[in-house]
């Protein structure tokens, strides 16, 4: 028999779950929250609940927000013309944080990846097509990840492309090969940008 509280077991197994959380982890996790002041786990909860009640994907570029279309959607500073690429949510933070880049997002959400069984059809590419057809878009740069799946993710996009006649670009070289953009410095991540290439 246990000696562990069945509520305790639960809170391990839910932390576990998370990525990078083994059991070690979700042990020590749990126990500093036992050992929390009640309000600093309860908000940990309710900042957990609000994040799934209160976002959205927006309707437009498929990134968090809250509200569809989001805040750069909706920015009329924002240049219509031009859309970057991205994997995931986080990318866009990385490049907004940049200050270099004044265009709108359009978030995959993933990489194809074979190994994985992640295919085209399991991202928003389908979606990005659609938005490159809407007349209003000249180029769309490829932010993708510079690691294998990124590299595939990107051609296979540039391919779909080409013919509509848009002006299909890459992050210049620069960026950590089998990196993620996400934890890309600024200046690296802005000069990649300044210095983006024709596919
Ligand atoms: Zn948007």
């Amino acid at each position: 028999m246990s000696a562990t509280p069945r509520s305790v077991t639960r809170l391990i197994e839910e932390l576990c779950r998370l990525p990078g959380i083994g059991p070690k982890t979700g042990s020590r996790l749990a126990y500093f929250l036992l050992r929390a002041p009640a309000e600093q786990a309860f908000s940990l909860a309710e900042a957990i609940r609000q994040v799934k009640e209160r976002t959205v994907l927006c309707s437009a570029c498929f990134n968090i927000a809250e509200s569809s279309p989001c805040a750069i959607c909706s920015d009329p500073n924002r240049d219509p013309s031009l859309i970057c690429v991205v994997e995931e949510p986080l990318d866009v933070l990385a490049i907004e944080r940049t200050r270099q880049y004044h265009g709108l997002y359009h978030v995959l959400h993933g990489a194809i990846s074979p190994v994985e069984g992640i295919g085209p059809e399991e991202l928003k590419i389908r979606e990005l097509l659609a938005r490159a057809r809407n007349g209003i878009v000249r180029e769309v740069l490829l932010a993708t990840n510079p690691n294998l799946e990124g590299e595939a993710t990107a051609m296979y996009i540039a391919r779909q492309l080409l013919p509509l006649g848009v002006r299909v670009t890459r992050l210049a070289r620069g960026l950590p090969i089998g990196g993620d953009l996400e934890y890309a410095d600024e200046v690296t991540l802005a000069q990649a940008l300044e210095g983006r290439r024709e596919i």
